[in-house]
């Protein structure tokens, strides 16, 4: 392709994103598609001969937007959101274009010294601790994927990389029953392995927090028991109900027992741009020794975009720098970023946030997280008002509820919600009952979106209802 070429559909390209995106509320949320039809339509094998770029092009707008679930629709109240603003969109146009690779400061100068100074910038707009640094990482698993490698060197003296852990003891990591399955998976790969992952019972409404005395305990049990503490994970808005833990006592018991604290925050960080939230939900998070949040998910860069701050960055260098020939670099006092995440390669993040907080300001973030907030409330009393049963109530701008009869009656209101298309839920499950999950937080969503899904809830629930009183 040569460069004429290139500019051509490069035009092309950014007239289908503005179209697309101005039809998406026409579309259903999820496509009315079933396994292997996408597969169906792609040939079988890849071309002997290059082919003409008209051709391409029109079987990309023929097979790929019906055939996708679309996260930048408006009435996307599934999951958590995975926003891309339109700004952070032409900054990952511009990345993809120069397209470096970001593994040290002299393959990537710009990117490099952005990273770091966008990273402060996040760190004053969540109002965490002068001195903190950090990294940009491509999702949360991977950011506590690292923190968990730490916590388990710095408890096994620094061994464990050269050594294995057979000679570590039986290395302990606390949570909340609450807490993600990416921490699962980071002590699974660690090494650590699940039974050594302690999962603690919460203590209810309103915060579904982790229950500090059923944490003091289990670390003395385990240290009567001869095993080896070694860190603590806390959460500030967990998946199943935004379930978020004291950390000023979390934070009390790490640093009594000098454990490693990690927090992920990667849905509900973005909410602590706004003062207020902070002052309610984060007090003590200067305890934490890494904390993990994503900005593509709440605030609007593209995925991916997953920030992880560090009190001391030198535990995390320890743990996961390596430096054979090939990697080695002349310039003095530079960050190399690769040697604080487990991939080498990276690429461009920072460049989105540079185009996000300077486009909206971060009063404009703090409006729109506002506003989610503001609307998941008054959806959830809506349907508290035609009957549904509100289970947890809003944490932020995530709630759960139920309509009329058992578990499968859920499922099939979240089935039959979905195949109307109009909006997207998610299933969950809340102290052994299946509920319905709504989150109000996509970037383009209006007012006018989430009282239309409470609209389209009341009549699907309804026409259920009616459905299997008839048969
Ligand atoms: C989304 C989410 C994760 C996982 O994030 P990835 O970036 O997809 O790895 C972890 N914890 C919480 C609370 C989340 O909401």
């Amino acid at each position: 392709m040569d460069w004429d070429e290139f500019e051509r559909w490069g035009a092309r390209a950014a007239e289908f994103g503005a179209a697309y995106h101005r039809g998406l509320r026409q579309r259903p949320v999820r496509p009315d598609v079933q396994p292997g039809d996408a597969a169906d339509l792609l040939a079988t094998a890849p071309p002997e001969t290059g082919e003409a770029m008209e051709a391409i092009w029109s079987d990309f707008l023929s097979v790929v937007p019906d055939r996708l679930t679309h996260w930048q629709h408006p009435r996307f109240f599934a999951y958590f959101p995975a926003n891309a603003a339109p700004v952070s969109m032409l900054a990952e146009m511009l990345a993809s274009q120069m397209a470096p690779q970001c593994m040290l400061w002299q393959t990537s100068p710009v990117a490099t010294e952005m990273e770091g100074v966008m990273v402060d910038w996040l760190r004053q707009a969540l109002g965490l601790p002068n001195g903190w640094a950090g990294v940009i990482q491509d999702s949360a698993s991977s950011a506590t994927l690292s923190a968990v490698l730490t916590m388990r060197e710095r408890a096994c003296a620094w061994r464990g990389n050269r050594e294995g852990l057979s000679g570590a003891g039986q290395l302990r990591v606390y949570a909340s029953a609450q807490a993600h399955s990416s921490i699962d998976r980071a002590v699974w790969v660690a090494g650590i392995g699940q039974d050594n992952l302690v999962k603690l019972p919460d203590t209810g409404a309103p915060s579904f927090g982790l229950d500090v005395a059923a944490l003091k305990a289990a670390i003395a049990a385990d240290r009567a028991a001869g095993h080896v503490p070694a860190g603590i994970i806390a959460i500030t808005g967990g998946t199943g109900v935004g379930a978020w833990d004291d950390l000023a006592a979390v934070g009390a018991v790490a640093e009594e027992e000098r454990l490693y604290l990690h927090l992920d925050a990667a849905w509900a960080g973005s909410a602590m741009i706004c003062p207020e939230v902070r002052a309610a939900m984060w007090p003590g998070v200067e305890f934490c020794d890494s904390v993990v949040f994503n900005p593509h998910k709440w605030l609007g860069a593209q995925f991916d975009c997953s920030v992880q701050f560090l009190k001391d960055p030198a535990q995390q260098i320890d743990t996961l720098k390596i430096e054979p020939e090939y990697l080695k670099t002349t310039g003095t006092g530079v960050v190399n970023y690769s040697e604080w995440t487990i991939p080498l390669g990276r690429r461009f993040r920072a460049l989105k946030l540079w185009f996000l907080m300077r486009y909206y300001g971060l009063e404009g973030l703090r409006a729109r997280i506002r506003n989610h907030v503001a609307w998941a409330q008054e959806a959830c009393d809506a349907l508290r008002a035609q009957g549904f049963e509100i289970v947890t109530e809003p944490i932020l701008s995530l709630f759960t509820f139920r309509g009329g009869g058992d578990d499968g009656a859920q499922q099939r209101l979240v089935d039959a919600i979905n195949a109307d298309g109009r909006i997207y839920v998610t299933q969950g499950a809340h102290r052994g009952r299946k509920v319905v999950r709504f989150q109000v937080g996509q970037f383009d969503c209006t007012r006018d979106d989430v009282m239309l899904a409470v609209d389209v809830i009341a009549e699907i629930s309804a026409r259920e209802a009616g459905g299997m009183h008839n048969g």
